[in-house]
């Protein structure tokens, strides 16, 4: 029987990749491990797997019964549905500890740090077993944007680290070239419906009781959603009503200004001005330097409810 690999719903490319690169790493050591994906995956990692020839993990959404190893998040609202009849092996992560608990003891790799990636790294090297190329490469660019090229806060020593000596691998010279060319095409947001941009990296919390969902879109120049603001908070409304959401925010996030417009819909529209001592004018803010969802706003919200 096969071990799945995952990472969170709606996944970004650390999930995909980590789910891949880790799921490489427990073959080596012996284990049957098969990489799965939990939801579609985004432009920027159909751009990923493109350039390196990576295989796209099969989608597979129910692991009832099943021995797992699951990368990126440690949240029941961001796992399988069953997952509780599943039996966790392991979690790779790098987010606050979530609230998924399990019936035997289990491998955990969770740090403070800018990408599960650099994490899943560091346990290649721990075990002394070598990187494939096209998967440093990949490690690579999920680290690259995980932290922004190494501008987000979460971004430390050990990713950038991790970095060098992936791009050695890989036989990257210019790797920050590499991230923008990434982010460009993270940017593209013509012809996406409302309902696209909004949930592209979407997550939502229990935070207290209240549902709170928090979605970002990263660009590189935030003229993009000039004409597209109205549409965001109209579908923002509907998921709001579907959702029976307390709070739902969107980070549109400048990479080269570092910073990020807010844009709210809220049941108390001052717990989201205290979180973040802002005033909201209508219903956006610009909030200065913020780059990270995890770091600089959720435990902000959190502290809120
Ligand atoms: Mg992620
Ligand atoms: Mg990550
Ligand atoms: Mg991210």
């Amino acid at each position: 029987m096969s071990t799945y690999v995952f990472g969170h719903t709606n996944p970004d490319s650390d999930s995909i990749i980590g789910a891949i690169s880790l799921a490489y790493l427990k073959n080596q050591l012996g284990e049957d491990c098969v990489a799965t994906r939990q939801g579609n995956i985004s432009a920027e990692t159909e751009f990923i797997l493109n350039k390196f020839g990576g295989k796209l993990p099969e989608l597979k959404t129910s692991y009832a019964g099943e021995n797992v190893y699951i990368v990126d998040f440690s949240d029941l609202a961001q796992a399988p549905k069953d997952i509780m009849e599943a039996t966790i092996l392991g979690i790779y992560d790098h987010h606050k500890l979530g609230d998924l608990t399990t019936s035997t003891p289990l491998e955990c790799w969770i740090r403070p740090i800018g990408c599960s990636n650099t994490i899943i790294k560091e346990a290649y090297d721990y075990h002394g077993i070598e990187i494939p190329k096209d998967i440093a490469g990949m490690m690579l660019c999920a680290i690259l944007s995980d932290t922004v090229i190494f501008k987000s806060p979460t971004c430390t020593k050990i990713d950038t680290k991790a970095c060098k000596e992936l791009a050695a691998i890989a036989g990257i010279e210019d790797y920050k070239a590499l991230g923008m060319e990434m982010f460009i095409v993270k940017s593209a947001v013509d012809g996406a419906s409302a309902r696209e941009l909004n949930t592209r990296d979407y997550k939502e919390f229990d935070m207290n009781g209240a549902k709170v969902g928090v979605g970002q879109l990263e660009v590189v120049d935030l003229s993009v959603f000039d004409d597209k603001k109205d549409m965001l908070f109209e579908d923002m409304k509907k998921m709001k009503e579907t959702e029976q959401l307390h709070s739902i925010l969107i980070l549109l996030t400048d990479i080269m200004k570092e910073g990020s417009q807010l844009l709210v819909l809220s049941d108390d529209a001052s717990k989201i001005e205290k979180a973040f001592d802002v005033q909201l004018e209508d219903s956006q803010a610009w909030l200065d330097g913020v780059l990270s969802r995890k770091k600089q706003v959720i435990p902000f919200l959190q502290s809120q409810f």
